[in-house]
């Protein structure tokens, strides 16, 4: 639908459907007509790209992901938006809907059956009380997707693109710089949303790694050692690391040393490179 970014038409679409907003489901819609369009300009590099999209509203990003990609497939949790979405999406051919939990949905078969060796891209406004649980699930599972370019909270825009090693930093930035190349891309203010939200917001991009570009001995273990670190993120990384991995305490600052870095260091203090290589040592000392 060409008007769909028109706030007057969305109000009408809403109130014709009887729509009411859930807060629960992060329903906070799109009404900034110059959003949605960067966001898939953003994502969607090659017209010959499949998009996967998570949480439609009522399909206005769905539009321009259908405008640029091959194909889309979009996964939204709330059925009460599929009439709405036959109507706002009548146009395209390229647009499938999967009334479905996007935690719960067998991705890599999804993928499969859907993009049939396609290059595919995940674009998204992500609903805020799951962002970090839905980007780990797509990261963890080492889809065979291109990019994630996806809305969040300006807050976690930071923390999921912060450096490894500065106050920003949390076991899931680490977990995102392991698997993706993170960018903050641009900032949308809450005023851009239907409801508006307490908070603003920003669009990033992490473009997905090749699955061997770290020398890593166990990817399990490297996490628990992450994880134990930021578990007391403002204390030294020793405690948490030697209790949650039953070490002995000098010997997991023998460690520290021997890779040159000090014994007092905070998990926030750690670079990248110097969580692998402790991990690495560490598992050794488990055995
Ligand atoms: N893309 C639309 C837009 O920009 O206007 C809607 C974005 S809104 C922030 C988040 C959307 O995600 C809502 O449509 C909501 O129903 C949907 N959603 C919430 N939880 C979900 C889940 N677990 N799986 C799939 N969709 C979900």
């Amino acid at each position: 639908m060409e008007q769909l970014c028109n706030i007057s038409v969305i109000k009408e679409v809403l109130a014709r459907h009887q729509f009411q907003f859930s807060k629960a489901l992060g329903q906070n819609f799109l009404i900034n007509p110059s959003v949605c369009p960067r966001i898939a300009e953003d994502g969607v590099r090659d017209p010959k790209f499949g998009a996967i999209e998570i949480g439609t509203g009522i399909g206005v990003l769905t539009n321009e992901l259908a405008k640029r990609a091959k194909k889309v497939v979009a996964v939204e949790i709330d059925g009460r938006l599929l009439p709405i979405l036959a109507e706002t999406l009548s146009e395209y051919d390229n647009v499938e809907i999967v009334n479905e939990d996007i935690m719960k949905v067998d991705l890599p078969a999804l993928l499969k059956e859907k993009f049939d060796g396609m290059e595919v891209c995940v674009c998204a406004n992500l609903p805020y009380y799951i962002t970090s649980p839905i980007i780990m699930t797509l990261l963890e599972q080492r889809l065979p997707i291109r990019s994630i370019t996806v809305m969040v909270q300006k807050e976690a825009a930071a923390r999921l693109c912060a450096q490894v090693g500065t106050r920003d930093c949390g076991a899931v930035t680490f977990a995102v710089r392991y698997y993706s190349e993170p960018k903050q891309l641009f900032p949308v203010s809450r005023g851009s949303f239907m409801p508006a939200p307490n908070v603003d917001s920003a669009v990033i991009r992490l473009e997905v790694k090749p699955e061997t570009c770290h020398d890593v001995k166990d990817e399990r273990f490297l996490f628990r050692v992450v994880k134990a670190g930021f578990s007391q993120r403002r204390k030294t990384l020793v405690n948490p690391v030697s209790t949650v991995l039953g070490l002995n305490k000098a010997v997991v600052s023998g460690v520290l040393e021997e890779l040159g870095v000090k014994k007092t260091v905070r998990a926030e203090e750690m670079k990248f490179e110097e969580w692998i290589s402790f991990a690495n040592r560490l598992a050794e000392e488990c055995g």
